[in-house]
């Protein structure tokens, strides 16, 4: 396995979350393979959901990607509370990925949470955006890494 991004794909971009999001989303299309089936890729999900990153052409298994230069193994931070709650209850929670890489873009760790332990008791309720926000009175989360069992993390 190659663990070094393409940074030359960075040359077109200048924001940093725009840069890693494109470094990283080559860097699994190139080099992962589906955790739940036998498919040796995984291809890039139409842009209808923004919750699923990658999907596997084979079993159909949605995966969302988060990147991190820094690596919390407590908590990561995630999307709208509420969201994530409703995708639990409907049970449309896509693996999760999280991927560090360093300063230089080589990947350091490669983390898969998969879907089926996703449950409210993992997701934790973030302060509301304050009044000076873009989005006022918005409620994030995070989730709580740290709690998921060993046995669940590969
Ligand atoms: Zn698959």
């Amino acid at each position: 396995m190659n663990l070094q991004c393409r940074i030359d794909l960075a040359s077109k971009y200048k924001a940093g979350p725009q840069i890693a999001r494109v470094l990283s989303e080559d860097w699994c299309s190139r080099e992962l393979y589906c955790p739940a089936c036998d498919s040796d890729r995984l291809t890039g999900s139409k842009p209808n959901n923004p919750a699923v990153d990658f999907q596997c052409a084979k079993c159909q298994q949605p995966f969302q990607l988060k990147s991190l230069r820094n690596w919390n193994p407590r908590k990561v931070v995630d999307a709208g509370y509420e969201a994530m709650l409703r995708a639990i209850r409907a049970d449309r929670t896509p693996h999760l990925l999280l991927l560090q890489y360093s300063s230089t873009w080589l990947i350091q760790n490669l983390l898969l949470v998969p879907r089926m332990l996703f449950s409210k008791s993992i997701i934790e309720k973030r302060n509301p955006l304050g009044p000076d926000a873009r989005r006022a009175g918005w409620i994030g989360c995070n989730i709580l890494v740290g709690e998921i069992p060993p046995t669940g993390k590969s």
